[in-house]
């Protein structure tokens, strides 16, 4: 026997080399890894195992758009920073460099039984492994007289592409003297720190361009939130009077909205006839979790921190916003640091290849000017189940220009560097 074969069928749990490991190693089909979701989570996965594995599986990635773009960085394209195309990203590096299909449709259903992904077409696809990171879903009735049909008007840009283009373009025509609303959703959601840094991108294009009087109202769902006390003393240094933000006990709830008049009704005030209301609403996990059975009450999935292995089937694996994450935020870079655990589990599981112990990380970076980013972060391991911290930093009050400016120089390598191991 090679010592190949040993190490796969060592590797497989009792009886599954029966079903899965005897094919591959008698030259029939290759174990099957199909990943649902070209995100940071789905596109770093997909590479990752494919890379990896040097031919031995095929690896599948479900995503219908043909590029993607992404919501990290998005604010930099708010505030006038960044063009579109700069944060657009093709699969193409995925197909040519690691031979991964891309297969331009979205998942219908999971037949977790028969391990099977059917396709909106109808055509059905079969999986040894299935990686899942359909990223969030909105919760269209989560903010009273708001829905899908109403993102035009009151948009969200809380997934980037068109959405991300409404909203800077209303940005762009708010008159000196205008009103922004912006309603910033319950915790948990994707990118903590997202609203606070877009606030802040919309007060900077305002002030550069002679509109230093119009105000961003912020109507919090939350009491606090991330990086608090470091965008509140920037607010204040570069934009006093610009943005105003309100917790629940001082605004009482968001009451109702009209998107016909561009009216938020709070127990507190009526904002009426704004001129940018955006709605950022509650998020639960993309809707093919729920649908198969794979998100908890709480909306979101449960893992095993060791190896991002769905609680509920050993044959999925799920990552990204998508799960309860424990410690770590739902960010792009604790997605992609996901996916690498998921990988080599993956790979250990359908190919003998070895394991070790999950290690995580994460930075968030965000933006208060151009020249003056705050970062929070950390490193996790998998501790009680839960994925835990074991290292965490956060920006202090207070820190000089000099090294605020060399965190937006970080931030931008990151992003070219993240990218670059996302989709090439
Ligand atoms: C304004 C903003 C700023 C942000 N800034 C940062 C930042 O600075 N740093 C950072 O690290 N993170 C940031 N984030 C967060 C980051 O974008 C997300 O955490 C990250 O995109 C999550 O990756 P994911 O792969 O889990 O999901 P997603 O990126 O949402 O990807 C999911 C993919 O799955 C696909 N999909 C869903 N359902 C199906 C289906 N049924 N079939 C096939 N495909 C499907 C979708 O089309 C999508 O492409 C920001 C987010 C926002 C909104």
């Amino acid at each position: 026997m090679s010592l190949h074969r040993r190490r796969l069928l060592q590797a497989l749990p009792a009886g599954l080399g029966l079903i899965m490991g005897a094919p591959a190693l008698m030259g029939q089909a290759r174990p099957q890894v199909v990943v649902i979701g070209g995100g940071p989570g789905g596109a770093t996965a997909a590479k990752y195992i494919a890379r990896d594995s040097h031919g031995v599986l095929d690896v599948l990635l479900i995503e219908p758009a043909s590029s993607y773009v992404t919501c990290f960085h998005s604010n930099l394209y708010v505030g006038g920073l960044k063009s579109l195309d700069a944060i657009t990203h093709s699969y193409e590096r995925l197909s040519s460099s690691y031979g991964i299909r891309h297969i331009r449709q979205r998942a219908a259903h999971i037949d977790r039984d028969a391990k099977v992904v059917r396709l909106e077409d109808g055509s059905r696809l079969r999986y040894d492994r299935l990686v899942l990171s359909p990223g969030v879903d909105l919760l269209y009735d989560s903010v009273p007289g708001w829905g899908r049909s109403h993102e035009a008007a009151m948009p969200h840009a809380w997934k980037a592409g068109p959405q991300t283009q409404i909203m800077k373009a209303r940005l762009d025509s708010v008159p000196d003297g205008g009103l922004i609303v912006m309603i910033a959703p319950p915790n948990p959601y994707r990118c903590p720190p997202g609203p606070y840094e877009r606030a802040s991108m919309m007060a900077h294009v305002l002030k550069n361009t002679g509109r230093a009087r119009a105000r961003i109202m912020i109507i919090d769902a939350k009491e606090s939130f991330s990086k608090q006390g470091l965008f509140q003393q920037g607010w204040e240094e570069y934009y006093p009077g610009m943005i105003e933000w309100l917790g629940p006990k001082i605004h009482e709830g968001v009451k109702s909205v009209d998107p016909a008049t561009n009216t938020v009704e709070t127990g507190f005030e009526i904002y009426k006839d704004a001129d940018l209301v955006n709605v950022i609403p509650a998020q639960v996990a993309g809707a093919i979790a729920t649908s198969s059975g794979l998100a908890g009450p709480s909306g979101f999935c449960e893992v095993d921190s060791e190896t991002m292995r769905s609680r509920i089937d050993p044959n999925i694996y799920i990552l990204g916003d998508a799960i309860m994450s424990g410690d770590m935020p739902k960010s792009a870079f604790a997605a992609n640091s996901q996916a690498k655990v998921a990988a080599l589990n993956v790979r250990a599981e359908l190919t003998g290849s070895p394991s070790f112990p999950a290690r995580y990380a994460n930075t968030c970076w965000s933006l208060i000017t151009p020249d003056n980013a705050v970062k929070v972060g950390g490193s996790y391991s998998a501790k009680d189940g839960k994925i835990t911290s074991d290292h965490s930093f956060v920006s202090q009050l207070d820190e000089s220009a000099v090294m605020r400016k060399l965190q937006a120089e970080e931030n931008i390598g990151w992003y070219d560097a993240i990218c670059a191991d996302i989709f090439e």
